[in-house]
């Protein structure tokens, strides 16, 4: 009987644990939690749908068993992984090799099984591309963006995706603000030539304090939520708006990267504000596509996985 989770200690006597099920399983995310992870659903609809005899599971994953968790994909038939919280950063350390993306990302989300060797790659950057691009009709290159949560992963790769795309304006802020503006410096090199005239720095470090945040959401069009701020799992944060509906503007755009069954807080902010808002599912339909594309190398049947992942 295929498990909802499966372990580490599972992975050690991987042929034993699934043995007869069937299709095998060749392809996982790794996290802690991950009992919460949609990418299964979306996965195996793909594979489905694509005719390969493979299977997707989630395994939960403890920070000090990552390093072996990603040893023995390899023996037992592996395709690949997914990685997701807490081991993005650390999974980079561990692969083989990294594209240059997951290097500048700082961490890794999908990692590809090639012989005994594991290459890692990141696709949450592309993936927030394509998803703001398909929710609000805009490109990441057009716009004024601030990220909050801007010293964690998430935050960080979609910070790098806006320094990548040259986006016209970028406000990193961070409940750590030395984190924010740490990673300021490191991308100041992308934000060098003035794009936007005005009264305001193309790239700037925020601290998250009311004077601030409001004075800097008087220059920017897309808000982005990268803390887990709102996340169901997390209980008590789950009420929790990192902004509040006083401070958003009918002409923003706000993305919450986390996703739950109904809006969240931040969304139910900008309905009051009224104000667009649109939740992380997008992210992650398309950060798993670019993933199945990474895996199997032929395009990925989006539309499947998006109808597996309302379901
Ligand atoms: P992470 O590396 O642990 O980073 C967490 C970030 O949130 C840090 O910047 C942290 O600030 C901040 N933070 C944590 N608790 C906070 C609080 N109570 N108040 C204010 N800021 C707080 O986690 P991650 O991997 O980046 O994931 C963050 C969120 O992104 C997750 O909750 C997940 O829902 C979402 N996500 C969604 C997708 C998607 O496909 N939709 C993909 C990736 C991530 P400090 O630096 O001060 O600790």
């Amino acid at each position: 009987m295929p498990k909802d989770v499966y372990t580490v200690e599972d992975l050690r006597g991987w042929d034993a644990a699934t043995a007869g099920e069937t299709p095998a399983v060749r392809l996982s995310v790794f996290g802690d939690p991950v009992a919460h992870s949609r990418s299964p659903e979306m996965q195996n609809a793909a594979l489905e749908a694509a005719g390969i005899a493979a299977r997707y599971a989630r395994v939960h994953v403890l920070p000090d068993e990552l390093a072996e968790a990603l040893r023995l994909l390899p023996r037992n038939g592996f395709i690949g992984t997914n990685v997701t919280i807490p081991h993005k950063a650390a999974a980079l350390g561990l692969v083989d090799e990294a594209d240059p993306q997951a290097r500048r990302a700082g961490g890794v989300n999908t990692v590809v099984v090639e012989g005994e060797r594991l290459i890692g790659f990141s696709t949450d950057g592309p993936g927030l591309v394509r998803a703001i691009r398909a929710d609000f009709g805009v490109d990441l290159r057009d716009m004024r963006v601030m990220v909050l949560g801007a010293g964690g992963g998430a935050g960080r790769a979609i910070a790098v995706q806006c320094a990548i795309e040259g986006s016209a304006r970028l406000v990193l802020v961070n409940r750590t603000f030395e984190r924010a503006l740490a990673l300021a410096e490191e991308l100041a090199p992308a934000f060098r030539e003035t794009r936007v005239k005005g009264p305001v720095a193309r790239l700037e470090a925020a601290p998250w304090e009311s004077d601030a945040l409001t004075r800097q959401l008087g220059h920017v069009d897309l808000i982005i939520n990268a803390t887990p701020l709102g996340m169901t799992g997390a209980r008590e944060l789950s009420r929790v708006s990192p902004i509040p509906a006083a401070m958003l503007r009918p002409h923003h755009l706000v993305y919450d990267t986390v996703y739950t069954a109904g809006r969240t807080p931040l969304l139910m902010a900008a309905d009051d504000a009224g104000a667009r808002g649109s939740d992380g599912l997008s992210m992650l339909l398309y950060q798993g596509a670019l993933s199945f594309e990474i895996w199997f190398g032929r395009p990925a049947p989006v539309e499947v996985m998006r109808t597996a992942l309302m379901r």
